[in-house]
């Protein structure tokens, strides 16, 4: 095959000793894929995906292999995320003999087809006014007579218990403690509010409870 003098060949030598050999780029020494890898090209503005995310087939997972070694090397790249996205690589290496994005030029679309707009999504409801469900499937009731509390900056403990001493005149008191609710300050007040309101009701219907 003849070889036209007038193009350049890229000027990278790889690590075995050998040229390149792809055509370089007008006004460049490198090829593009060199070009790219080494000085960088630009990309298209506005681009949705990370460079590093378009993984087309095997070459360019081999090149996003190469920016997170770099990116990881100069620090450009905290090692967790390295990891995550190698995971990614990783997954994506395995998947590259089964992935085609090769296409049948004379089947692809040149335009992208008209779906209809997405209907609008649902209006947030402000929090105070969404509906309560209460779901009372697992459901358990238990009768306690007692109850002690405790709480901390950050917790308020319930304890619920069934006083077990049947004799009167009994020294001590012995109570089955049966349920222990922790609850957190706010919530503990709406509980003081609720169970406010309730013995306020029944008093009113029954008499003062003493
Ligand atoms: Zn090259």
């Amino acid at each position: 095959m003849a070889i036209n003098r007038n193009i350049r060949i890229c000027t990278h030598i790889k690590v075995n000793g050998t040229r390149c050999g792809s055509p370089a780029l007008r006004e460049e020494v490198f090829c593009y894929f060199h070009q790219r890898m080494i000085r960088g090209v630009r990309t298209p503005p506005k681009s949705r995906l990370h460079p590093i995310a378009l993984i087309e087939d095997g070459s360019s997972i081999q090149a996003s292999l190469m920016e997170i070694i770099n990116a990881v090397v100069r620090n450009h790249m905290d090692l967790s995320r390295a990891r995550v996205v190698l995971r990614a690589l990783y997954i994506a290496a395995k998947n590259s003999h089964a992935a085609n994005f090769d296409v049948f030029h004379s089947s692809i679309v040149d335009e992208i087809p008209q779906y209809p707009a997405a209907p609008p999504a649902d209006t947030p409801v402000p929090p105070g006014q969404q509906k309560v469900r209460f779901d009372n499937t697992n459901i358990k009731s238990t009768y306690c007579n007692v109850c002690n509390a405790t709480s901390t900056r950050e917790e308020v403990v319930i304890n619920f218990g069934v006083n077990k001493t049947w004799d009167m005149g009994t020294p001590d008191l012995e109570v089955q403690l049966e349920h222990r609710i922790i609850l957190s300050p706010f919530a503990a007040k709406r509980l003081q509010d609720l169970l406010a309101r309730l013995i306020a009701e029944h008093e009113q219907r029954y008499g003062k409870l003493s």
